[in-house]
């Protein structure tokens, strides 16, 4: 049985996940992280509780570098500036009307303002 998604599923890239993890390892109450990745190549991440709240603090990092660009520095990663951001489950993942809630909740407040 294949399957031909014209759509691009976001899923999160190596050096991501190995963030991912970190965040859930620290983040007991975590059923996924939301990855946001900005314009300027950084990224910024978050536990996401089962209510769709945040469980841990923001993460800001950016790939091969010890910081933040200063852009972000400046503006914290705004909103304005967002590339893609996606929802990564924990496994087991919650039933897909949970993980609708939960998105919208999540990366609904973050695309619109
Ligand atoms: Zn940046």
């Amino acid at each position: 049985m294949k399957e031909k998604t014209p759509k691009k599923k976001l899923q999160a890239e190596k050096r991501e996940q190995a963030m991912i993890e970190g965040i859930i390892e620290g983040s007991p109450d975590a059923v996924g992280v939301v990855v946001v990745r900005l314009e300027c190549g950084c990224r910024k991440m978050a536990a996401v509780s089962k209510d769709g709240e945040p469980a841990s603090k923001i993460i800001m990092y950016r790939d091969q570098a010890t910081s933040i660009c200063e852009k972000c520095k400046e503006d914290n990663g705004s909103f304005m500036r967002i590339r893609e951001s996606f929802m990564h489950w924990v496994e087991p993942a919650p039933s897909p009307e949970k993980q609708k809630e939960i998105s919208l909740k999540v990366l609904g407040t973050t695309t619109s303002h």
